[in-house]
């Protein structure tokens, strides 16, 4: 028996309309390059196969978080070799915290050719350091905070830190490649991209002014690249957009000329009949109004699914729509599903889907627990076996 397809759950992903998503991409941001954004297992989609996706959509980059997840990304292509293979793309990865554990990492990812970022000071020592033991330098981008106020140095401890790092490169440690940073309300009509702007520009400026020899210039992510033509500089970075979400509230994949990617289906394990009155699942939060059959659903709150959804989150079996009655579970949930309903054992419900058969999608999903639809996809737990096709 296979682990895989005994589990009665699984998330099914449309491998074509992620390579669709970043070719879409790709014409929307047409005078750049696209990385395309894979960090937490490519949104809960399943790393390699998308990447390999992503690549045949026309990405030329792949970035992800955490320097482990970057290590285990260019390892996991490079077991292919087949012909028709694109060129190995350009990795770059942004999360480390410097330790020893973290200097072995670094000297795999310099070994690996992965690109490196420095935020901090002690990043680009770190990187420094690792680039010294294997004897080559490391192509490091430099990370301006431009407002978000996360990654990346503000502007002034920034131009001192590219001073650093432009010393480094003299010395054969770095090669100064990437200048970039990160969008905090491009989803937004807001004034907030154009300021992040005017700083981004005047970073750029003072390299070109110490005589930094750049070659990426980056700063858009999903909702920079859909919407601001102004932030696509080089190089692109979406992610959820990759994965056919929309990251513009109001706006769905559909108006962006997006695809969502995955369809998360469970097998309706159980479906009996119940008397008016019955209290359904933990707490009876739920009680049923007149005799009805109620069906018990394979996934739960252990699966990341959001226990925020009790009683609101929207189920699709057997063409009807139902929101969860009462609790969800650790590892199941009820729907009821009416007096008539034809549903039986075996049928598949779907939770979220890309919503052109009127299944609700991860975006519904979003609005019942209060957040948003990046959330929802990258949750999705690890024992929910990821189905490409
Ligand atoms: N670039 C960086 C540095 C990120 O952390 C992310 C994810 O938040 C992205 C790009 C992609 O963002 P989005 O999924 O909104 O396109």
């Amino acid at each position: 028996f296979s682990a895989r397809t005994a589990f009665p759950a699984r998330a099914v992903v449309d491998l074509d309309a992620i390579a669709d998503n970043v070719r879409r991409l790709r014409q929307v941001a047409a005078r750049s390059e696209v990385m395309a954004v894979l960090k937490a297992d490519a949104y809960g989609h399943g790393l390699l196969p998308s990447a390999r996706a992503a690549l045949a959509g026309g990405a030329t980059w792949l970035g992800v978080a955490q320097l482990v997840e970057a290590i285990r990304l260019r390892e996991g292509l490079a077991d292919r070799t087949a012909v028709t293979d694109p060129p190995a793309p350009r990795l770059l990865t942004w999360i480390f915290s410097p330790g020893p554990e973290t200097h072995r990492a670094l000297v795999r990812a310099i070994e690996l050719d992965i690109d490196l970022s420095a935020g901090s000071p002690v990043a680009l020592d770190a990187v420094v350091a690792a680039a010294r033991e294997v004897g080559r330098p490391a192509r490091l981008h430099l990370k301006v905070d431009t407002g978000l106020a996360r990654g990346g140095q503000f502007l002034e401890p920034w131009t001192a830190m590219l001073a650093d790092a432009l010393a480094h490169e003299a010395a054969g440690h770095v090669a100064v490649v990437g200048l970039w940073s990160h969008l905090a309300r491009a989803e937004e009509d807001d004034d907030t991209t154009d300021r992040q702007l005017d700083v981004f520009r005047e970073a750029l400026r003072r390299a070109d002014e110490a005589g930094a020899r750049v070659q990426v210039r980056h700063l858009a992510n999903s909702a920079g690249t859909l919407l601001r033509p102004d932030t696509h500089f080089d190089l692109v970075r979406p992610g959820l957009s990759v994965f056919g979400l929309s990251p513009v509230p109001g706006r769905s994949p559909a108006d962006l000329g997006l695809t969502p990617a995955m369809r998360l289906e469970a097998d309706v394990m159980l479906v009996k009949d119940a008397p008016a009155g019955q209290g359904v699942s933990y707490g009876h939060t739920y009680t049923t109004q007149r005799a009805t059959r109620l069906a018990d659903l394979p996934l739960g709150y252990a699966d990341g699914i959001p226990r925020h959804v009790s009683g609101v989150g929207p189920v699709q079996v057997a063409g009807r729509r139902h929101t969860i009655a009462g609790r969800v579970c650790m590892d199941q949930m009820v729907l009821d599903v009416g007096p008539d309903s034809t549903v039986s054992a075996g049928d598949t419900a779907v939770l979220w889907g890309s919503g052109r058969d009127g299944e609700p999608t991860a975006e519904d999903w979003a609005r019942a627990a209060g957040t948003i639809s990046y959330e929802i996809v990258t949750r999705l737990g690890a024992r929910v076996p990821r189905v490409h096709v």
